[in-house]
């Protein structure tokens, strides 16, 4: 397909949070950029009447996996699948194998997502070398190699001198921090949360202060350091609070939320499903109102999928050693819009603002919005057709998902990067262009 392809999506309903539309209006296409209609009168018109054209959903937590574990997925199917589940844009986490902690693994990521990847992939440095949270990484040439942003996901730095000078580091260079937070200690070795269910099932429970108290530790030092921190996959009724009072005192705190805290809970631990094990784990029903509470009030300013690919194999394995995490990318749409807006707790903008301008504004990037001369890049989708998971459908390598079989509300029908459709559903005109 030409680069400089024009056309025009019509009758369709756009919304784009940061102007305030929620309107039927035209789409122009032109040279990968959001055109005005009028300037291009002889495009191609490609009819979506009945569904919803949006920016292009930005990802702010996916598990490429590669380098280093291929077997579980690789740039090639990671950004597929984003493209299937509607992501034009997805922040990869830097606990691969190497870890990116330096230019040349970060180069190596580059590389292979310019060639392979069918979405955009931005860039993300470890805090500390090795994720081992001894000895901090080069902030400031990773900084100019163009990462978007810091993280240790997967771990949480525990010496607390050490994570005020990161901070100290990463606010010199205007780079946000994100953190995992999770006490080693307290967690243990822990594999659900701890609780009602964790006592009934015999299984060892992780406490919801493992999360809380790193929070806590986090917004104390943002504070001292002026640092902008970011509480990736918040999952505590506690965090929220502490996050909702620290934003009002002014504290340059966000968060993101996951469609598995959104939607599950821990009760679902009783299948003694590994697909149900997740860090931080599911948690009471108690945790998982307020998150959406959190949602509802702007203290939760992004929907993120902490996409973690794992094989059938590694995942085939008694509970307690199956590892922590599941694939989000493919569903994490229709889970949302079911349980948010279907259920009344979000409206269908406030739901697109958490997948397009609250992740763009954490990572102060300029993506997210339709506006006229933005980047092309688009997601539509149908607020009405029912979205049946059918993990052997995945376009991930990996399947470990607890979602399988379940129907839900909302559809993704096409995705466009940079003016180019790099997916499409029953939008068969939309496949030609
Ligand atoms: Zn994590």
């Amino acid at each position: 397909m030409a680069e400089n392809n024009k056309y025009v999506l019509a009758n369709g309903r756009v919304i784009d949070p940061i102007s305030g539309t929620d309107s039927e209006k035209e789409i122009g296409v032109s040279d990968g950029r959001i055109v005005d209609p009028s300037t291009i009168p002889d495009a191609e018109r490609v009819d979506i009447s009945g569904c919803v054209a949006a920016p292009g959903f930005i990802d702010l937590h996916t598990h490429l996996r590669q380098p280093g574990n291929t077997d579980a997925e690789t740039i090639t199917t990671a950004t597929t699948a984003a493209a299937a589940g509607g992501f034009t844009s997805i922040v990869a986490m830097p606990n691969t194998s190497p870890v990116a902690d330096n230019a040349g693994t970060l180069e190596y990521i580059r590389k292979h997502a310019n060639e392979e990847g069918v979405v955009n992939v931005f860039l993300c440095a470890s805090l500390t070398k090795d994720l081992k949270g001894e000895e901090m990484t080069s902030i400031g040439s990773l900084k100019q190699f163009g990462v978007v942003a810091l993280t240790d996901d997967g771990r949480c730095v525990q010496n607390h001198e050490l994570m005020r000078h990161i901070m100290e580091y990463a606010s010199s260079f205007d780079l946000p921090v994100f953190d995992h937070c999770e006490d080693d200690v307290l967690a243990g070795d822990g594999v659900m949360h701890e609780g009602h269910w964790s006592t009934l099932l015999g299984l060892r429970g992780i406490p919801a202060a493992s999360e809380e108290l790193m929070v806590a530790r986090d917004l104390i030092l943002a504070e001292m350091t002026d640092t902008r921190v970011h509480i990736q996959h918040i999952s505590s009724a506690g965090s929220v609070r502490q996050v909702r009072e620290a934003r009002k005192r002014g504290v340059k705190v966000t968060a993101e939320a996951t469609p598995h805290h959104i939607s599950l809970t821990d009760e679902n631990l009783k299948s003694f499903d590994s697909n149900f094990k997740m860090k931080p784990p599911l948690m009471s029903e108690e945790h998982r109102q307020t998150i959406i509470e959190g949602l509802a009030d702007g203290t939760i300013e992004a929907i993120a999928t902490d996409h973690a690919p794992h094989t059938k194999t590694s995942k085939l394995v008694e509970f307690d050693y199956a590892p922590f995490g599941i694939v989000g990318l493919e569903t994490a749409f229709p889970v949302c819009f079911t349980e948010l807006v279907e259920s009344k707790r979000l409206t269908l903008p406030e739901l697109v603002a958490k997948f397009t301008t609250g992740p763009a504004g954490i990572l102060g990037v300029e993506a997210g919005t339709l506006t006229e001369g933005a980047m092309a890049d688009i997601t539509i989708f149908s607020p009405e057709a029912k979205h049946v998971v059918d993990s052997s459908k995945f376009h991930s390598k990996s399947t470990n998902t607890p979602f399988d079989g379940r129907e839900f509300r909302g559809k993704i029908m096409g995705t466009i990067v940079k003016g180019n459709p790099v997916f499409s559903e029953n939008l068969s005109v939309l496949a030609t262009l």
